[in-house]
Protein backbone atom coordinates (compact mmCIF):
# COMPACT_ATOMS: atom_id res chain seq x y z
CA UNK A 1 0.00 0.00 0.00
CA UNK A 2 1.14 3.17 -1.09
CA UNK A 3 2.51 5.18 2.08
CA UNK A 4 -0.20 8.37 2.72
CA UNK A 5 1.10 11.92 2.53
CA UNK A 6 0.04 14.82 4.34
CA UNK A 7 0.00 18.35 2.92
CA UNK A 8 2.43 21.07 3.74
CA UNK A 9 1.43 24.09 6.29
CA UNK A 10 1.72 26.77 3.13
CA UNK A 11 -0.52 24.26 1.42
CA UNK A 12 -3.43 24.14 4.33
CA UNK A 13 -3.44 28.39 3.95
CA UNK A 14 -3.66 27.88 0.29
CA UNK A 15 -6.29 25.31 -0.37
CA UNK A 16 -8.63 25.36 2.92
CA UNK A 17 -8.41 28.86 3.98
CA UNK A 18 -10.01 28.07 6.58
CA UNK A 19 -10.52 31.24 9.09
CA UNK A 20 -10.81 28.93 12.09
CA UNK A 21 -7.70 27.85 13.52
CA UNK A 22 -5.78 24.46 12.43
CA UNK A 23 -4.39 22.38 15.06
CA UNK A 24 -1.60 20.59 12.89
CA UNK A 25 0.21 17.33 14.24
CA UNK A 26 3.74 16.41 12.98
CA UNK A 27 3.47 12.53 13.72
CA UNK A 28 7.55 12.13 12.57
CA UNK A 29 8.26 14.25 15.14
CA UNK A 30 6.38 12.63 17.94
CA UNK A 31 7.71 9.13 17.20
CA UNK A 32 10.95 10.34 17.39
CA UNK A 33 10.08 11.43 20.80
CA UNK A 34 8.99 8.43 21.97
CA UNK A 35 11.65 6.49 20.52
CA UNK A 36 13.95 8.75 22.69
CA UNK A 37 12.09 7.89 25.77
CA UNK A 38 11.89 4.03 25.30
CA UNK A 39 15.69 3.67 24.22
CA UNK A 40 16.57 6.48 27.20
CA UNK A 41 14.45 5.06 30.08
CA UNK A 42 15.48 1.81 31.97
CA UNK A 43 11.94 1.05 32.30
CA UNK A 44 8.30 1.18 30.89
CA UNK A 45 7.43 4.51 29.51
CA UNK A 46 3.61 5.62 30.22
CA UNK A 47 2.43 8.38 28.23
CA UNK A 48 0.21 10.69 30.00
CA UNK A 49 -2.80 10.56 28.29
CA UNK A 50 -4.24 14.09 29.34
CA UNK A 51 -0.99 16.24 27.97
CA UNK A 52 -3.15 15.57 24.70
CA UNK A 53 -5.40 12.52 23.87
CA UNK A 54 -6.14 13.19 20.14
CA UNK A 55 -5.87 10.30 17.94
CA UNK A 56 -3.29 11.24 15.86
CA UNK A 57 -0.79 11.86 18.84
CA UNK A 58 -2.01 8.44 20.58
CA UNK A 59 -1.36 6.55 17.10
CA UNK A 60 1.91 8.59 15.69
CA UNK A 61 3.23 7.39 20.06
CA UNK A 62 2.24 4.14 19.94
CA UNK A 63 4.03 3.84 15.97
CA UNK A 64 7.15 5.06 18.19
CA UNK A 65 6.97 1.99 21.04
CA UNK A 66 4.80 3.34 23.47
CA UNK A 67 2.47 0.64 24.72
CA UNK A 68 1.31 2.11 28.32
CA UNK A 69 -0.60 4.91 29.33
CA UNK A 70 -1.27 7.10 32.53
CA UNK A 71 -5.06 7.63 32.18
CA UNK A 72 -6.97 9.43 34.52
CA UNK A 73 -10.48 8.77 33.81
CA UNK A 74 -12.65 7.05 31.94
CA UNK A 75 -12.96 8.86 29.06
CA UNK A 76 -9.34 8.80 28.73
CA UNK A 77 -9.66 4.89 29.10
CA UNK A 78 -12.13 4.44 26.40
CA UNK A 79 -10.00 6.85 24.01
CA UNK A 80 -6.65 4.73 24.37
CA UNK A 81 -8.40 1.29 24.25
CA UNK A 82 -10.55 2.69 21.23
CA UNK A 83 -7.84 3.07 19.17
CA UNK A 84 -4.87 0.06 20.45
CA UNK A 85 -7.23 -2.23 21.81
CA UNK A 86 -3.78 -4.34 23.51
CA UNK A 87 -2.88 -1.19 25.37
CA UNK A 88 -1.86 -1.15 29.46
CA UNK A 89 -3.86 1.07 30.65
CA UNK A 90 -2.67 2.47 34.43
CA UNK A 91 -5.46 4.48 36.46
CA UNK A 92 -3.49 7.52 38.30
CA UNK A 93 -5.46 9.77 39.42
CA UNK A 94 -5.70 9.38 43.47
CA UNK A 95 -9.12 10.26 43.91
CA UNK A 96 -11.58 8.42 41.79
CA UNK A 97 -15.53 8.32 42.03
CA UNK A 98 -17.00 4.66 42.82
CA UNK A 99 -18.15 4.07 39.52
CA UNK A 100 -15.28 4.68 37.43
CA UNK A 101 -13.50 2.45 39.71
CA UNK A 102 -15.97 -0.07 38.93
CA UNK A 103 -16.19 0.47 35.16
CA UNK A 104 -12.15 0.95 34.70
CA UNK A 105 -12.02 -2.60 36.73
CA UNK A 106 -14.85 -4.55 35.08
CA UNK A 107 -15.17 -2.83 31.76
CA UNK A 108 -12.19 -2.78 30.31
CA UNK A 109 -10.13 -4.89 33.34
CA UNK A 110 -7.76 -2.33 35.03
CA UNK A 111 -6.06 -3.28 37.53
CA UNK A 112 -3.36 -0.36 38.31
CA UNK A 113 -4.67 2.49 40.85
CA UNK A 114 -3.02 5.30 42.10
CA UNK A 115 -3.75 6.64 46.12
CA UNK A 116 -2.47 8.86 48.28
CA UNK A 117 -5.43 8.46 51.06
CA UNK A 118 -6.59 5.64 52.66
CA UNK A 119 -9.82 6.26 51.79
CA UNK A 120 -8.99 5.48 48.37
CA UNK A 121 -7.54 2.10 49.26
CA UNK A 122 -10.71 1.23 50.82
CA UNK A 123 -12.62 2.13 47.64
CA UNK A 124 -10.62 0.23 45.48
CA UNK A 125 -10.64 -3.07 47.48
CA UNK A 126 -14.17 -3.09 47.75
CA UNK A 127 -14.85 -2.18 43.88
CA UNK A 128 -12.13 -3.61 42.29
CA UNK A 129 -11.01 -6.60 44.77
CA UNK A 130 -7.35 -7.26 46.06
CA UNK A 131 -5.31 -8.76 42.78
CA UNK A 132 -4.91 -5.30 41.94
CA UNK A 133 -1.60 -3.15 42.50
CA UNK A 134 -1.76 -0.02 44.60
CA UNK A 135 0.94 2.57 43.52
CA UNK A 136 0.82 5.28 46.62
CA UNK A 137 1.63 8.61 45.89
CA UNK A 138 3.85 10.68 47.89
CA UNK A 139 4.56 14.60 47.88
CA UNK A 140 7.68 16.19 46.42
CA UNK A 141 8.41 19.78 47.15
CA UNK A 142 7.75 20.93 43.83
CA UNK A 143 10.75 22.68 43.58
CA UNK A 144 11.92 24.79 40.00
CA UNK A 145 8.36 23.31 38.28
CA UNK A 146 5.77 25.72 37.19
CA UNK A 147 3.10 23.76 38.09
CA UNK A 148 3.75 22.33 41.62
CA UNK A 149 1.10 19.07 41.31
CA UNK A 150 1.97 18.47 45.22
CA UNK A 151 -0.32 20.88 46.35
CA UNK A 152 -3.30 19.19 45.55
CA UNK A 153 -2.10 15.40 45.52
CA UNK A 154 0.16 13.22 47.31
CA UNK A 155 0.63 11.75 50.88
CA UNK A 156 3.60 13.12 52.75
CA UNK A 157 5.95 10.89 53.75
CA UNK A 158 5.08 9.29 57.15
CA UNK A 159 1.82 8.74 55.51
CA UNK A 160 2.68 7.33 52.10
CA UNK A 161 4.71 4.92 55.11
CA UNK A 162 2.13 4.03 56.81
CA UNK A 163 -0.13 3.64 53.14
CA UNK A 164 2.12 1.51 51.73
CA UNK A 165 1.49 -1.04 54.83
CA UNK A 166 -2.04 -0.70 54.69
CA UNK A 167 -2.24 -2.01 50.73
CA UNK A 168 0.64 -4.34 51.87
CA UNK A 169 -1.58 -5.88 54.95
CA UNK A 170 -4.60 -5.92 52.65
CA UNK A 171 -3.16 -8.36 50.63
CA UNK A 172 -2.51 -6.14 47.85
CA UNK A 173 0.33 -5.54 45.71
CA UNK A 174 2.03 -1.84 46.55
CA UNK A 175 3.98 0.71 44.06
CA UNK A 176 5.30 3.79 44.67
CA UNK A 177 4.59 7.00 42.64
CA UNK A 178 5.63 10.81 42.96
CA UNK A 179 5.29 13.83 40.05
CA UNK A 180 7.88 16.57 40.14
CA UNK A 181 5.68 19.30 39.18
CA UNK A 182 5.05 19.97 35.71
CA UNK A 183 7.37 22.01 33.19
CA UNK A 184 10.19 21.23 35.90
CA UNK A 185 13.36 22.90 35.31
CA UNK A 186 15.13 21.78 38.65
CA UNK A 187 18.33 19.33 37.41
CA UNK A 188 18.43 17.96 40.90
CA UNK A 189 14.37 17.45 41.13
CA UNK A 190 14.22 13.95 40.43
CA UNK A 191 17.02 12.90 42.69
CA UNK A 192 15.95 14.56 45.94
CA UNK A 193 12.29 12.80 45.08
CA UNK A 194 14.10 9.39 44.02
CA UNK A 195 16.47 9.73 47.77
CA UNK A 196 12.72 10.49 49.53
CA UNK A 197 11.25 7.22 47.61
CA UNK A 198 13.89 5.20 49.49
CA UNK A 199 13.79 6.75 52.73
CA UNK A 200 9.80 5.82 52.19
CA UNK A 201 10.54 2.32 51.01
CA UNK A 202 12.97 1.73 53.59
CA UNK A 203 10.32 2.73 56.31
CA UNK A 204 7.89 0.88 54.99
CA UNK A 205 10.11 -2.08 53.97
CA UNK A 206 6.96 -4.04 51.92
CA UNK A 207 7.41 -5.49 48.45
CA UNK A 208 6.39 -3.12 45.55
CA UNK A 209 5.91 -4.04 42.26
CA UNK A 210 8.01 -0.64 40.90
CA UNK A 211 8.45 2.83 41.48
CA UNK A 212 7.12 5.73 39.18
CA UNK A 213 9.04 8.53 38.38
CA UNK A 214 6.20 10.76 37.08
CA UNK A 215 6.22 13.24 34.15
CA UNK A 216 7.33 17.11 35.19
CA UNK A 217 9.89 16.85 32.07
CA UNK A 218 9.85 20.24 30.57
CA UNK A 219 9.55 21.29 26.62
CA UNK A 220 11.88 23.60 25.53
CA UNK A 221 10.28 26.98 25.40
CA UNK A 222 12.46 30.10 24.13
CA UNK A 223 14.77 30.85 26.54
CA UNK A 224 14.69 27.11 28.02
CA UNK A 225 17.53 24.43 27.15
CA UNK A 226 16.17 21.25 27.46
CA UNK A 227 18.54 18.16 27.08
CA UNK A 228 16.25 14.98 27.21
CA UNK A 229 19.01 12.39 27.13
CA UNK A 230 21.12 14.19 29.55
CA UNK A 231 17.86 14.47 31.92
CA UNK A 232 17.48 11.05 31.49
CA UNK A 233 20.96 9.70 32.08
CA UNK A 234 21.20 11.96 35.29
CA UNK A 235 18.15 9.80 36.32
CA UNK A 236 19.74 6.55 35.45
CA UNK A 237 22.57 7.56 37.75
CA UNK A 238 20.96 8.51 40.80
CA UNK A 239 19.16 4.97 40.33
CA UNK A 240 22.15 3.48 40.49
CA UNK A 241 24.15 5.38 43.42
CA UNK A 242 20.96 5.12 45.30
CA UNK A 243 20.99 1.10 45.27
CA UNK A 244 16.95 1.23 43.35
CA UNK A 245 16.30 -2.29 41.62
CA UNK A 246 12.57 -2.22 41.67
CA UNK A 247 11.48 -1.88 38.07
CA UNK A 248 10.72 1.64 36.74
CA UNK A 249 8.10 3.51 35.57
CA UNK A 250 7.91 7.04 34.36
CA UNK A 251 4.99 9.52 33.14
CA UNK A 252 6.14 11.84 30.84
CA UNK A 253 3.05 14.22 28.74
CA UNK A 254 4.72 17.71 28.31
CA UNK A 255 8.04 16.55 27.10
CA UNK A 256 6.55 13.84 24.85
CA UNK A 257 4.27 15.90 22.91
CA UNK A 258 5.42 19.73 23.00
CA UNK A 259 7.17 19.36 20.03
CA UNK A 260 5.02 17.34 17.96
CA UNK A 261 2.67 20.17 17.43
CA UNK A 262 1.91 23.34 15.97
CA UNK A 263 -1.06 25.53 15.87
CA UNK A 264 -2.23 28.06 12.90
CA UNK A 265 -3.73 31.06 13.49
CA UNK A 266 -4.82 34.24 11.50
CA UNK A 267 -4.38 37.93 12.10
CA UNK A 268 -8.34 39.48 12.51
CA UNK A 269 -6.96 42.60 13.14
CA UNK A 270 -4.19 44.92 13.43
CA UNK A 271 -4.42 47.95 16.31
CA UNK A 272 -1.22 49.71 16.24
CA UNK A 273 0.99 47.00 18.19
CA UNK A 274 -1.83 45.19 18.96
CA UNK A 275 -3.23 42.00 16.92
CA UNK A 276 -6.42 40.56 17.44
CA UNK A 277 -6.19 36.78 16.29
CA UNK A 278 -8.32 33.77 15.61
CA UNK A 279 -7.26 31.69 19.32
CA UNK A 280 -6.25 32.87 22.38
CA UNK A 281 -6.75 31.60 26.02
CA UNK A 282 -10.03 30.30 25.97
CA UNK A 283 -9.02 27.73 23.28
CA UNK A 284 -5.07 26.22 22.67
CA UNK A 285 -3.42 28.91 24.26
CA UNK A 286 -4.34 28.82 27.61
CA UNK A 287 -1.15 28.01 29.32
CA UNK A 288 0.61 30.99 27.43
CA UNK A 289 0.10 33.56 30.69
CA UNK A 290 -0.14 30.54 33.24
CA UNK A 291 3.83 29.77 32.61
CA UNK A 292 4.93 33.15 30.38
CA UNK A 293 5.86 31.05 27.39
CA UNK A 294 7.11 32.15 24.76
CA UNK A 295 6.69 29.84 21.87
CA UNK A 296 8.79 29.47 18.41
CA UNK A 297 6.43 31.42 15.17
CA UNK A 298 6.23 32.25 11.93
CA UNK A 299 4.17 34.27 10.02
CA UNK A 300 2.80 33.85 6.44
CA UNK A 301 1.85 36.72 3.99
CA UNK A 302 -1.42 36.83 2.80
CA UNK A 303 -2.09 36.22 -1.08
CA UNK A 304 2.05 35.56 -1.09
CA UNK A 305 2.82 38.95 0.39
CA UNK A 306 6.05 39.03 1.43
CA UNK A 307 6.93 39.88 5.53
CA UNK A 308 10.16 41.70 5.75
CA UNK A 309 9.85 43.52 9.11
CA UNK A 310 12.28 42.75 12.40
CA UNK A 311 10.29 40.02 14.93
CA UNK A 312 8.21 41.99 17.30
CA UNK A 313 6.69 40.60 20.51
CA UNK A 314 2.74 41.92 19.99
CA UNK A 315 0.14 42.49 22.36
CA UNK A 316 -2.19 39.24 21.04
CA UNK A 317 -5.66 39.36 21.84
CA UNK A 318 -7.25 35.88 21.24
CA UNK A 319 -11.32 35.52 19.83
CA UNK A 320 -13.43 35.46 22.65
CA UNK A 321 -15.40 39.21 24.11
CA UNK A 322 -13.76 38.57 27.26
CA UNK A 323 -10.91 41.35 28.26
CA UNK A 324 -9.12 38.52 30.11
CA UNK A 325 -8.50 36.63 26.32
CA UNK A 326 -5.32 38.48 26.02
CA UNK A 327 -0.88 37.96 25.98
CA UNK A 328 1.64 40.02 26.07
CA UNK A 329 3.87 38.80 23.31
CA UNK A 330 3.64 35.08 23.31
CA UNK A 331 5.63 34.73 20.23
CA UNK A 332 7.38 37.27 17.98
CA UNK A 333 6.44 38.10 13.93
CA UNK A 334 7.29 40.67 11.63
CA UNK A 335 6.58 43.82 12.53
CA UNK A 336 4.53 44.53 9.17
CA UNK A 337 2.43 41.58 9.92
CA UNK A 338 -1.58 42.37 8.63
CA UNK A 339 -5.06 41.61 8.74
CA UNK A 340 -5.24 38.27 6.92
CA UNK A 341 -1.51 36.98 7.62
CA UNK A 342 -1.35 33.75 9.19
CA UNK A 343 1.07 32.26 12.17
CA UNK A 344 2.08 29.13 13.13
CA UNK A 345 2.91 28.70 16.29
CA UNK A 346 5.49 25.88 17.44
CA UNK A 347 5.67 23.73 20.48
CA UNK A 348 2.06 23.67 20.61
CA UNK A 349 0.84 20.17 21.40
CA UNK A 350 1.31 19.75 25.46
CA UNK A 351 -2.32 21.26 27.42
CA UNK A 352 -3.49 22.70 24.24
CA UNK A 353 -5.96 21.22 22.38
CA UNK A 354 -7.02 19.30 25.68
CA UNK A 355 -7.99 22.35 27.72
CA UNK A 356 -9.72 24.55 24.62
CA UNK A 357 -12.84 25.33 25.86
CA UNK A 358 -14.68 26.10 22.43
CA UNK A 359 -16.25 29.65 24.94
CA UNK A 360 -18.14 32.06 22.99
CA UNK A 361 -18.51 29.48 19.82
CA UNK A 362 -14.77 29.63 19.25
CA UNK A 363 -14.40 25.90 18.77
CA UNK A 364 -10.83 24.63 17.38
CA UNK A 365 -11.63 21.30 16.08
CA UNK A 366 -9.77 21.15 13.00
CA UNK A 367 -7.07 18.68 13.11
CA UNK A 368 -3.99 18.37 10.44
CA UNK A 369 -1.43 16.28 9.81
CA UNK A 370 1.54 17.11 8.19
CA UNK A 371 4.73 15.40 6.93
CA UNK A 372 8.34 16.19 7.74
CA UNK A 373 9.62 18.17 10.42
CA UNK A 374 8.80 21.86 11.82
CA UNK A 375 10.73 24.92 11.01
CA UNK A 376 11.82 25.24 14.39
CA UNK A 377 13.55 21.74 14.97
CA UNK A 378 14.68 22.18 11.39
CA UNK A 379 16.47 25.54 12.00
CA UNK A 380 18.55 26.87 15.05
CA UNK A 381 15.19 27.67 16.96
CA UNK A 382 14.45 30.78 15.21
CA UNK A 383 11.43 32.65 17.20
CA UNK A 384 10.00 34.17 14.28
CA UNK A 385 10.44 33.74 10.74
CA UNK A 386 8.65 35.24 7.46
CA UNK A 387 7.49 32.69 4.72
CA UNK A 388 6.35 33.88 1.45
CA UNK A 389 3.43 31.70 0.02
CA UNK A 390 3.47 30.59 -3.63
CA UNK A 391 1.12 32.79 -5.11
N1 LIG B 1 1.32 11.83 35.57
C1 LIG B 1 0.39 12.44 36.34
C2 LIG B 1 -0.23 11.65 37.43
C3 LIG B 1 0.02 13.77 36.10
O1 LIG B 1 -0.91 14.35 36.85
C4 LIG B 1 0.63 14.46 35.02
C5 LIG B 1 0.28 15.86 34.73
O2 LIG B 1 -0.56 16.48 35.32
C6 LIG B 1 1.57 13.78 34.23
C7 LIG B 1 1.92 12.48 34.54
C8 LIG B 1 2.24 14.43 33.05
O3 LIG B 1 3.06 15.45 33.48
P1 LIG B 1 3.95 16.26 32.44
O4 LIG B 1 3.08 16.68 31.33
O5 LIG B 1 4.47 17.40 33.26
O6 LIG B 1 5.04 15.34 32.00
Amino acid sequence: MKARSFPSVASIIERLNPSYPVFIVWPEVLREKARLFVEHFSGDVLYAVKCNPHPFVLKALSEGGITSYDTASLPEIAAVRELLPDADCYFNHPVKGRGAIDSAADVYGITDFVVDHEVEIDKIEEIAGRDVTVAVRFETDGKGAVYNLSSKFGAPPEEAVRLLKIVHERGMRAGLTFHVGSQCLDPDAYRSALKRAVEIMEKADVPLQFLDIGGGFPAPYAGVHVDLEAMLADIAAAVKELGITLPLLCEPGRALVADGCSLLLQVHLRKGDAIYVNEGIYGCLSEVNIGNFVMPARAFGKGGRALTGAPKAFRVFGPTCDSLDVMDGPFLVPDDIEEGDWIEVGLMGAYSLALATGFNGFVTDTVLRVDGRPHWLEEAMPLAEAETLSA
